[in-house]
């Protein structure tokens, strides 16, 4: 049986017992779930605070851009579909709810926004073809 030592916690575990990292270090059992524990959090960090910049990109291009809609209705959905997703379990977990009730107030902000954008355009379609 031979023994090796983890790179990242130092400690001897059995050999049959380590992974590699990314990096291409032997480590322990233990780290390598800490390891993907973290990596796991990072992709709920990232993609946590990258939605509502998605959405006000849809926003600001639905102003010079917008066939048939289209894109002030995938910028809406996006914010309902964000604000229901920051409920998620894992979510409150990683974030911490002080930043969750940030991000909900900002989705509902720009999910208003959208519908706003939304009633705007019908209203002036309507008119267009009421004229
Ligand atoms: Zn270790």
């Amino acid at each position: 049986m031979s023994q090796a030592q983890c790179t990242r916690c130092g400690q001897t575990v059995d050999i049959s017992q380590t992974t590699y990292s990314k990096q291409g270090t032997m480590i322990c059992d233990r780290c390598s779930r800490d390891l993907t524990v973290q990596r796991g959090d990072r992709n709920i960090r990232a993609s946590a605070l990258g939605r509502p910049g998605a959405i006000l990109g849809m926003l600001l291009l639905s102003l010079i851009f917008d066939p048939f809609l289209i894109v002030s209705i995938l910028a809406f959905g996006g914010a309902v579909e964000a604000y229901v997703s920051l409920d998620n379990a894992s979510y409150r977990q990683v974030l911490g709810d002080r930043r969750i009730r940030q991000l909900r107030a900002t989705v509902i902000a720009l999910g208003v926004l959208a519908a706003l954008r939304l009633i705007w355009a019908v209203v002036s379609i309507a008119r267009l073809m009421l004229s």
